[in-house]
């Protein structure tokens, strides 16, 4: 933990200018108010105010003052320049004018969930997340198009992955930023990539997802490129996932883990998995949050439809990959980078939670293509789909008893934003229905 003067120490070293105190809204959205570094003191002592009424998801008009509460483990200098002068940030929690934590900050709903698995013995969670995004031009004023940058697939390397210079500069700005690294490559689709950085805490990791769309934004400009972590930029081909691995460690010891047992994975690993195909109906709601994420959840672009575990399988939900012993983990393969990623790893904490408390049991592992399976096939192995729409999730997610009871505040908040934007979609014309219908 670090201390006050610790940080003041940081901010003088560092020639710091500019502190931004950030935090997230309900729809996962980075925000801040920045500061000059002479207040740095009110910034330590919990004195930033925010209004809160103008937070997506936070607080009603009539009772909106809340407090930033600086995490000074989160101590980050931004390595690029914003106009002239240094700037740092802080992640901060939200609190209520009382000085109480607010239940409607993702972070802090997070964290509550994170600390309950300890007092179950159940050790604390790792995550690791896979980040894919798009990078496409920007037109003239540096607006962003969906035209392309380059026509590179998987694994493509220079001169046919023109997004190679960019990527590059962008894992060199999170390496300066005390990222660990441990791949990044062209994806599947033209003009997509991938990284990926070293697991770590709850916490941390989902702190670590928005600064690195924070950085992948702010270098792919210098290019005159727009990066976008939308699910489903393009049609015809792949979406973006944020494929999240997790595991429970109690020390040093991995609880999945049990190499007498079959595949490897102890009967605590599997009352944790099964938790997580039980919810997943629901969670989909918070780990694929919008209109655009269920045109990346079709068959045939390796995102997955149906719920179902499986050791090798990618058409399957949940995939354990390869590596056992400290290695043992979950891969989720449905959530995608627009989640708010606060909520959606306490979401499918919850899940798994649910798992362990009720002791429940998966059905078995499913390695065959399940994209070509036929109804009854599926009905054999007990394998359901997954919501086909967000409004589908929506419904799910509002019946979902376990999940509204463990994530608490949040979820009718969240319900709410949702179906407002559902709504908004609703009254829409979109460019598709007028080429389909003007003549029909
Ligand atoms: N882009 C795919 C998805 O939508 C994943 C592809 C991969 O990582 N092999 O999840
Ligand atoms: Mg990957
Ligand atoms: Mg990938
Ligand atoms: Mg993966």
């Amino acid at each position: 933990m670090r201390t006050s003067d610790e940080i003041r120490k940081l901010a003088k070293d560092e020639k710091i200018e500019y502190l931004r105190m950030t935090f997230s809204d309900l729809n996962g959205a980075l925000k801040n108010i920045e500061i000059p570094v002479d207040l740095l003191d009110e910034a330590l002592n919990n004195q930033i105010k925010i209004d809160g009424s103008s937070i997506a998801g936070f607080l009603p008009i009539q009772n909106s003052d809340m407090y930033l509460y600086p995490d000074l483990d989160t101590w980050t200098v931004y390595p690029w320049i914003i106009n002239g002068g240094k700037t740092a940030s802080l992640i901060c929690d939200v609190h209520n004018s009382d000085g109480t934590p607010f239940e409607g900050d993702p972070r802090f709903v997070l964290k509550q969930l994170d600390a309950s698995l300890a007092e179950i013995g159940c050790g604390h969670l790792n995550v690791g997340a896979e980040m894919e995004y798009f990078l496409f031009q920007a037109d003239e004023q540096g607006r962003p198009t969906v035209d392309l940058n380059d026509q590179a697939s998987y694994f493509d390397v220079y001169p046919a992955d023109k997004s190679e210079a960019c990527r590059r500069e962008t894992i060199n700005t999170l390496k300066k930023m005390g990222f660990a690294i441990e791949a990044d490559h062209h994806e599947v689709a033209p003009g997509q990539s991938e990284i990926d950085f070293r697991f770590d805490d709850a916490v941390t990791t989902a702190d670590r997802i928005q600064l690195l769309k924070l950085t992948a934004k702010t270098v792919a400009v210098k290019y005159g490129l727009r990066a976008t972590f939308m699910p489903k930029p393009l049609a015809g081909v792949n979406g973006s996932g944020m494929h999240l691995n997790t595991s429970l460690f109690d020390g040093s010891r991995n609880l999945f883990d049990d190499p007498k047992a079959d595949h490897g994975l102890s009967s605590l690993g599997l009352h944790y998995l099964a938790g997580i195909l039980t919810h997943a109906p629901a969670f989909t709601a918070i780990t694929n949050p919008s209109i655009n994420s269920f045109k990346r959840l079709v068959p045939g672009y390796e995102a997955p439809t149906y719920v179902a575990w499986a050791i090798a399988n990618r058409t399957a939900l949940v995939r354990v990959p390869d590596g056992r012993g400290p290695q043992t983990r979950f891969e989720l393969r449905s959530g995608d980078p627009s989640a708010n990623p606060y909520l959606a790893i306490a979401a499918v904490l919850a899940a798994g939670l649910d798992g362990l408390k009720q002791k429940l049991t998966p059905p078995k592992n499913v390695e065959d293509n399940i994209y070509q399976m036929t109804a009854d096939q599926r009905k054999s192995q007990q394998i359901v789909q997954l919501p086909a729409s967000l409004s589908q999730a929506l419904t799910n997610l509002k019946q979902d008893a376990v999940l509204n009871d463990t994530l608490g505040i949040v979820v009718p908040k969240y319900l709410e934003l949702k179906q407002a934007e559902l709504t908004k979609f609703q009254l829409s014309v979109t460019d598709w229905e007028k080429q389909t219908y003007f003549d029909a």
